[in-house]
């Protein structure tokens, strides 16, 4: 099979490691269910290898693309798709619940092979949008999946591990080598999807839920006594001693149920 070819200075800095087979791109988009009418929102097109074969399936595609270098090689490899729109804009200041009111849709998905160096910026931005989208697919560093989808008491369960598993049912797709990107980066890749959970857990306050957790995990060797030390620490043990721990435990051996009453008995 040939292999994309791109005509640009690639920028290290912006995490500009592109896809270069077409085989790869396929099993992305087959790990969604995109169909003719669905919006889809992606963030660094770079060369379009994805962006062609989302805009092939869907209805729209929206790509945030922040190196305006890119626009050139976007344009011309994008030539004849209609269906295509590219803010050249950081995503992360993006205002996408705006953007996306131009469009009518049956179903809104998030496809990426995202830049590591902002993979959990992107996906806080997602879930703080408060945005309903089918599915996201995305491709991270295989390190940075792990941690998405690890489990209590694992070396990698931290903050995002707790409200990823809050906010979704993850899943590990399929692991990508290195040897699939120009240039190579140093890193071994995995593609993961989120799927909203249906029956989460109530939490009063979501901004004040996720300041907990990340709170928890302020000082990865502290116990929960030590982070969470400006909050009542009365009603915290109550509600650690209700699980079996007592204020020594640390935050990485508890469960996202604990943060969620944690976050909804301290909220004032
Ligand atoms: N989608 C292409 C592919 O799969 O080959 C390129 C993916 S590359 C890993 C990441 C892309 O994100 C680059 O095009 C980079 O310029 C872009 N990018 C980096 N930071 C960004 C930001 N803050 N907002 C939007 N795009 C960004």
């Amino acid at each position: 099979m040939k292999m994309e070819k791109y005509n640009v200075k690639f920028k290290k800095k912006l995490g500009q490691n592109f896809l270069k087979d077409k085989r790869v791109v396929k099993r992305i988009v087959d790990c969604t269910n995109i169909s003719a009418n669905s919006l889809v929102i992606e963030v660094g097109p770079g060369g379009a290898i994805l962006t062609r074969e989302l805009a092939l399936i869907s209805k729209n595609v929206l790509a945030y693309e922040i190196d305006n270098d890119l626009e050139e090689e976007l344009y011309k490899k994008l030539d004849g798709f209609t269906n295509v729109d590219i803010i050249f804009q950081d995503f992360l200041s993006a205002d996408i619940s705006s953007d996306i009111k131009n469009y009518k849709y049956d179903n809104l998905y998030f496809v990426s092979n995202v830049p590591y160096y902002i993979t959990t910026p992107i996906i806080l931005k997602l879930i703080d949008s408060g945005i309903h989208f089918d599915n996201i697919v995305m491709m991270v560093q295989k390190e940075v999946g792990d941690r998405f989808c690890s489990l209590p008491g694992s070396r990698e369960y931290g903050s995002i591990s707790v409200l990823l598993n809050y906010y979704y049912d993850i899943k590990k797709e399929f692991f990508v080598s290195k040897k699939e990107f120009i240039p190579e980066p140093k890193v071994d890749s995995v593609v993961v999807s989120f799927k909203e959970k249906e029956n989460k857990l109530k939490v009063k306050n979501q901004d004040f839920f996720e300041t907990i957790v990340r709170d928890s995990f302020q000082f990865k060797r502290k116990n929960i006594k030590n982070n969470l030390k400006k909050y009542d620490l009365n009603i915290v043990e109550k509600v650690l001693n209700k699980y079996g721990y007592d204020l020594n435990i640390r935050a990485e051996s508890l469960d996202v149920c604990v943060f969620v009453e944690l976050s909804n008995l301290l909220w004032k």
